[in-house]
């Protein structure tokens, strides 16, 4: 078992400093393999400035050599405030070697390919957000612009579920749910499902070098 240690944006509220302390101890274990959740979200997190200071701090923990999970979550659909801030700091604090899993994204093509001209070892996680209303031609395109040694699958539980169609018993996600992920995916690549999971699980052993 290996583990990711950050401070999610959500929760950047007050008494950062003590954490940022505890997780710079934290990230010499042998067993943390990346920093993060760590970002902007515009959603539920406090006031941006507050968030921008804490993700500097945090970004000056990066190595770019262990992977940072990036979470950005904007207001509403269609803003890309939490998007732009996140890309600014990013450019600002962090090397263009710096290996990135960039987590449930929920953006186009073409924010992606700007983030990847900037940070080339940018991996694409792609969670059960891409059932949501709307969101499954965005994927469609987004993929055909992505290769699939880019692309991670993620379940993100126990925050998303998938959507009614597929009979789950939970409202909450759970790690069996990738299976509905890596099928919608395959069917964007034309590529068998085994084919999908070999490759991405290669993936993620690559970017976190696992195994
Ligand atoms: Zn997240």
């Amino acid at each position: 078992m290996v583990a990711t240690v950050g401070i999610h944006p959500i929760s950047t509220r007050s008494g950062v400093q003590s954490q940022l302390e505890d997780l710079k101890h934290l990230l010499m274990h042998p067993a943390v393999v990346g920093l993060g959740e760590v970002g902007i979200d515009c959603h539920h997190g406090g006031p941006l400035d507050q968030q921008v200071s804490t993700l500097e701090q945090l970004f000056r923990l990066a190595d770019p050599e262990k992977p940072l999970v990036i979470h950005c979550r904007e207001r509403d659909m269609g803003n890309l405030e939490a998007f732009e801030t996140l890309f600014r700091v990013a450019r600002r604090c962090l090397s263009s070697r710096q290996r990135i899993h960039f987590h449930s994204y929920d953006y186009t093509a073409q924010e992606f390919q700007q983030w990847l001209e900037v940070f080339p070892f940018t991996y694409l996680g792609i969670s059960t957000k891409i059932f949501r209303p709307g969101s499954e031609d965005n994927l469609t395109f987004l993929l055909r612009h992505i290769p699939l040694t880019r692309v991670l699958l993620e379940s993100d539980a126990p925050y998303q579920s998938l959507p009614r169609r597929f009979h789950c018993r939970t409202t909450s996600s759970t790690p069996n749910m990738l299976r509905a992920i890596a099928e919608r995916v395959a069917d964007v690549y034309q590529l068998p499902l085994d084919a999908v999971l070999w490759r991405t699980g290669k993936n993620c052993c690559s970017l976190y070098r696992l195994g």
